[in-house]
């Protein structure tokens, strides 16, 4: 039996490991090397990897990763602060500067499972501040990373057609332009709005209206299927298709498959006097912002394009180039923009 200061320090210590073997809270610990001393049975559950078979080892990686790759108490112990940002874009380092704190989506190789975990990272020295053991723990945050994420989902969709809201179109507009400045690609955007609604209200009732209002965004969000692209509901029955780096032939490409493919689905109108099916009429405007622009311009530029393609006949696409050009007495727009598939009519009202 061990006596005296030696004895008690190796009780206190075994007396440690064990309290560590049974926490709660996932937990792994690394000697100076970066091998495994400690690997919890909470860290067990989490990881599915057994303690056997990383203990000793400098594995402990394949726990969370399918790539060898640093864990954070890894950078701990290597004191790599400066490797943060690349393994871990979410992340803090303490006001102390004692260890490192991070949040990581991960695959968890073993169990197959999407977990996001917020870990910590610290040192653990002794009297003469050597660097002993790293203790890393682990909490699993995915119910509540899922709950956030889809909180911001919902707070930027549209309740009635689950597209981006009026916030969000606001929000992206801003920092697209914003980007597009510094890039100098061209910006696009399309302005659409159903024809007659308020008739097909009249007609239909305001729930069937609804379905027309889903219909629309429907097929806008099976055409504007580029990454880049956001599609919005604009507000009533309008939208807005915010394009990235799209010149204004790629821009009326996209409008005229969206005319086309409402048209498509058949939705009676009905009401007299207008075309059967509901249509829409789409303003595009395409612009290569310089540092003294702001994004109301192309809002502005697509406004008067829709405006333009209202006055000439509904259910067309206009650009508003064609229409700067037609101010000019270049161009009849009523001419040169798209001619009426569903029926030809006289325009009734202006928008
Ligand atoms: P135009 O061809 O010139 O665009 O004519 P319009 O009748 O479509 O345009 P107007 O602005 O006169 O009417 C828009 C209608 O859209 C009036 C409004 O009641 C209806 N509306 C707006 N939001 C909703 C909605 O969420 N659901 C339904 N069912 N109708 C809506
Ligand atoms: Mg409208
Ligand atoms: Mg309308």
């Amino acid at each position: 039996m061990k006596t005296g200061a030696k004895g008690s320090a190796d009780v206190a210590q075994g007396y440690a490991v064990r309290l560590m073997q049974h926490l709660v809270v996932p937990t792994f610990v690394l000697n100076p090397k970066r091998r495994v001393v400690i690997w919890n049975r909470a860290c067990e559950r989490l990881t599915g990897v057994v303690a056997a078979d990383v203990i000793g080892t400098s594995d402990h990686w394949r726990a969370f990763y399918q790539q060898q790759r640093y864990c954070l108490a890894d950078l701990v112990a290597l004191g790599r602060p400066d490797k943060l940002s690349q393994l871990y874009p979410e992340h803090t380092i303490p006001d102390d500067g004692v260890g490192f704190s991070a949040e990581n989506w991960c695959v968890m190789p073993k169990l197959g499972n999407h977990l996001y975990l917020a870990i910590a990272a610290g040192p653990i020295h002794d009297e003469d501040g050597t660097l002993i053991a790293v203790v890393e723990t682990l909490r699993d945050m995915t119910d509540q990373k899922r709950a956030e994420l889809a909180l911001q989902t919902l707070a930027a969709s549209d309740g009635l057609t689950g597209l981006a809201n009026r916030r969000s179109f606001d929000q992206t507009l801003a920092m697209e332009w914003a980007r597009a400045q510094r890039t100098k690609k061209p910006l696009s955007l399309l302005l659409c709005d159903v024809d007659h609604f308020k008739l097909y209200n009249d007609m239909h009732g305001h729930q069937k209206g609804d379905e027309c209002l889903r219909a629309v965004a429907d097929a806008i969000g099976k055409n504007a299927f580029r990454p880049a692209d956001l599609s919005a509901r604009y507000g009533g029955e309008e939208f807005a298709i915010i394009m990235p780096e799209t010149d204004s032939v790629g821009a009326r490409k996209l409008a005229e498959r969206l005319r086309d493919a409402l048209a498509r689905v058949r939705l009676p109108h009905g009401a007299p006097g207008v075309p059967p099916f509901a249509t829409l009429s789409i303003g595009i405007a395409t612009l290569v912002p310089s540092e003294d622009t702001r994004a109301d311009w192309l809002l502005g530029q697509a406004d008067q394009a829709l405006y333009a393609a209202k006055y000439s006949g509904r259910n067309r696409v206009v650009s508003a180039d064609k229409v700067l050009a037609a101010f000019a007495g270049a161009q009849d727009l009523r001419e040169s923009e798209t001619p009426q598939p569903v029926r030809k009519r006289r325009v009734r009202k202006s928008a």
